[in-house]
């Protein structure tokens, strides 16, 4: 997979204490392969690989980072800039109704990813109404109403037979054309005040003018606050061609990206904002109605390189850390040196970088680190300095000496009982060696060339 192939070309660099041209270029060309083979678009594997080139042979040598962590910190960024950077919300009209139409091809997930929206709208306190505007399909407009059903929204849609009439829209508007139902239903939304519209339209299995001249009268017609195309992220190389077309025939102003889950090589994914130039709002990752997402750049280019948020905790780290203290603790943390002095100094830097929740997820091989950090919020983070600031400083730079007498001296010094003193001083030893084995895994940060 992308992921593997990524990792595999940065792995190379690990342990290396400067990086020479050679290096970068050897790194480089991996980079490229693993992008190539994950079918994104050459252009775009192009222009990313120039820029990681650039960067990294101008990088500077940084007191906290390894020259591998900041290339890796480059091919992040430049990962989460090509996605798009920053998150992109869904845009709402100052006036309801918000119209929303869907484009895309056949199969690619509209009327799957309306039942999504709508269910996820409402959520959001919204009141969203579906239109269903694919009359093409026999089938369409019923798949369009159990959606609606399963996400309990209400769903606009032409009655079998010729015109749109009877019931709750009796607007006389001919149920063959998709445009007048599209335009009846955003008037029914005004009406009964629904703040949102979502228009689910025809696809054809392949790029055709009769589709494109209906999406663009469907456009015209609801003048839509967002035309949102709808692409499945597995077909590969054609994601450029479809979305090319969809931009010079109707228009979008975002991207959904739906079967995320099928694809493991993300190729659509890193092509279709660069090409476009518009970016991705939300991303599908299965049948159900519950699996969609807001699309966050920096989190889809956390799990293409597999590496958690690494690199986040790579950048607070510096802010918080100075690079002499980073490199002594690394070195500690490497040699199975670290006292509970430096314990308690690891675990306040970690508090100055935020709820310890956020962090958890942050660190590569997290399930194991859970076990030692899980259950220290903040309010226990106290507890545990309390009981350090409790030991004499022998006992605090060697643990080992920490028995029963001494463990009850502490307990009563520092308020807390001894069970207490025991679980801080087993999660300590439990952390020792955790650390020791990552540092010796990744490299921490400020161990230059990785502690091996
Ligand atoms: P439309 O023709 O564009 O309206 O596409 P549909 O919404 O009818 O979806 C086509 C097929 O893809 C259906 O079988 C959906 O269940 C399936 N589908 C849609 N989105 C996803 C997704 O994110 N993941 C997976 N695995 N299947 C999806
Ligand atoms: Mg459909």
């Amino acid at each position: 997979s992308l992921s593997d192939r990524l990792a595999g070309a940065l792995k190379d660099l690990r342990g290396k204490g400067r990086l020479s041209p050679a290096d970068i270029d050897a790194t480089a060309r991996e980079i490229r392969l693993a992008l190539l083979e994950a079918d994104v678009a050459l252009p775009v594997v192009r222009t990313f690989i120039n820029r990681i080139k650039e960067r990294a042979k101008g990088a500077e040598v940084s007191g906290a980072l390894n020259p591998a962590q900041q290339v890796v910190k480059i091919v992040n960024e430049e990962l989460v800039a090509i996605l798009g950077g920053e998150t992109r919300r869904l845009r709402l009209a100052k006036n309801p109704p918000t119209v929303i139409m869907l484009a895309g091809l056949q199969g690619a997930g509209k009327t799957t990813l309306a039942g999504k929206l709508a269910k996820w709208l409402k959520g959001q306190g919204h009141t969203p109404l579906l239109v269903a505007c694919d009359l093409q399909r026999p089938g369409a407009v019923t798949q369009l109403q159990v959606v609606g059903e399963r996400a309990g929204v209400s769903v606009f849609a032409p009655h079998p037979g010729t015109s749109v009439g009877g019931g709750d829209n009796a607007l006389g508007v001919s149920a063959a054309d998709p445009i007048e139902v599209a335009k009846a239903g955003v008037e029914e939304a005004r009406q009964k005040h629904f703040d949102v519209v979502v228009v689910d339209t025809a696809g054809r299995l392949g790029i055709d003018e009769e589709l494109m001249r209906q999406a663009a009268g469907i456009r015209d017609a609801v003048q839509p606050d967002e035309t949102l195309f709808v692409l499945d992220a597995m077909v590969g190389q054609d994601a450029v061609t479809t979305a090319e077309a969809f931009r010079d025939g109707v228009g979008f102003t975002g991207v959904v990206l739906t079967k995320l889950d099928g694809d493991a090589r993300g190729g659509a994914a890193l092509s279709v904002r660069e090409i476009t130039g518009q970016p991705i709002l939300f991303a599908s990752t299965g049948e159900k109605l519950e699996d969609f997402d807001v699309f966050h750049p920096d989190r889809m280019s956390s799990r293409i390189l597999g590496m958690g948020d690494l690199l986040t905790l790579i950048e607070q780290a510096e802010q918080v850390y100075d690079a002499q203290q980073a490199e002594e603790a690394a070195r500690k943390m490497g040699s199975g040196e670290l006292t509970l002095e430096d314990f308690l100094e690891q675990m306040l830097a970690i508090r100055k970088m935020g709820p310890i929740g956020n962090l958890l997820g942050m660190l590569p091989g997290a399930g194991q680190m859970k076990d030692a950090l899980a259950q220290v919020d903040d309010k226990q983070l106290d507890r545990v300095q309390a009981i350090i600031r409790g030991m004499t400083p022998g006992e605090r730079a060697n643990p080992k000496i920490i028995n029963a007498s001494r463990r009850l001296r502490i307990a009563n010094g520092s308020g807390v009982s001894v069970s207490d003193v025991n679980q801080l001083v087993d999660r300590f030893f439990e952390a020792r060696k955790m650390m020791s084995a990552m540092s010796r895994q990744f490299g921490m940060p400020g161990a230059r060339g990785g502690t091996k």
